[in-house]
């Protein structure tokens, strides 16, 4: 898109302008520059397609360098020195090259992801594939069975927890696809009846029975992600009959773990 040169009220020639602002983000307060054109006469402001992209990655700079987070730019020097493809990080991380190519954009990595990086980019090995790269939390996996319970008001702890499984691994597999980590660190089975949790028989009892007391609360990115699952599956058999036809599924042996890095090919959702 060429630069706004005229002004669409009266005609004048739009002048290019810098600005620094103060945005608030994430609970941060940033400085970021934006660029625009001003009309002299009237005073009318426009960007251009390439400055708002420009104002969306300073944000994201700036952000990260305010959390602590590696920037795009971080994430692609530190690659790049190691000689690593988008395709080589993405495998020793276990997550898709779209997921890496993000990064060095504008998508703001979460803090243990970005542990993950520096370790992969340090030359340290991080992927579990089988567990999403997080450590299993029984109590984390009670919360978020009981946030699905709260948003789909229906009850998932009855049955050894059969249909919270299918709920379980659709919210699991969705955030590794988005942010490559698992919300739980659960690992799956494919069964013949579809994806559970591996040893369920054992394990819900102990989920059932955690103690989320003090645990700190779901944030906003976890509970960005079961509310999609959530509403893209209202009643369980449509939770049922979805996971039946994913070919993370129907593509695993029956018995074996299903790994996390198959989350790029969802179909569902
Ligand atoms: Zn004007």
């Amino acid at each position: 898109m060429p630069p706004i040169s005229t002004c669409p009220n009266d005609g004048a020639v739009m002048e290019p302008r810098e600005t620094q602002e103060t945005v608030r983000f994430r609970g941060l307060d940033l400085t970021v520059v934006s660029g625009a054109f001003v009309c002299p006469e009237c005073g009318l402001e426009l960007a251009t397609v390439e400055q708002a992209a420009r104002v969306q990655k300073n944000i994201s700079r700036a952000y990260r360098e305010a959390a602590g987070l590696m920037t795009g730019e971080d994430i692609r020097g530190a690659r790049e020195k190691r000689g690593l493809t988008q395709e080589g990080l993405a495998a020793l991380l276990g997550v898709g090259i779209a997921s890496v190519k993000r990064w060095e954009g504008v998508h703001i990595q979460t803090k243990s992801m970005d542990t993950l990086l520096r370790k992969a980019l340090a030359g340290e090995s991080c992927a579990n594939p089988d567990t999403g790269n997080r450590n299993l939390s029984l109590p984390r996996v009670k919360q978020v069975i009981c946030a699905f319970e709260a948003l789909l008001k229906r009850r998932l702890f009855e049955n050894k927890g059969l249909f919270s499984g299918k709920y379980l691994w659709y919210a699991d597999m969705l955030a590794f696809r988005e942010t490559g980590q698992s919300l739980t660190g659960a690992m799956y089975a494919r069964l013949p009846f579809g994806p559970q949790l591996n040893n369920y028989t054992d394990l819900f009892p102990l989920i059932k029975g955690a103690d989320i007391s003090e645990l700190p609360p779901l944030d906003e990115a976890d509970i960005a992600i079961i509310a999609r699952v959530a509403r893209r599956f209202p009643r369980k058999k449509d939770v049922f009959k979805a996971s039946h036809k994913e070919p993370a599924w129907l593509n695993t042996s029956t018995g074996d773990l299903i790994p996390y890095p198959l989350a790029e090919t969802l179909a569902g959702i």
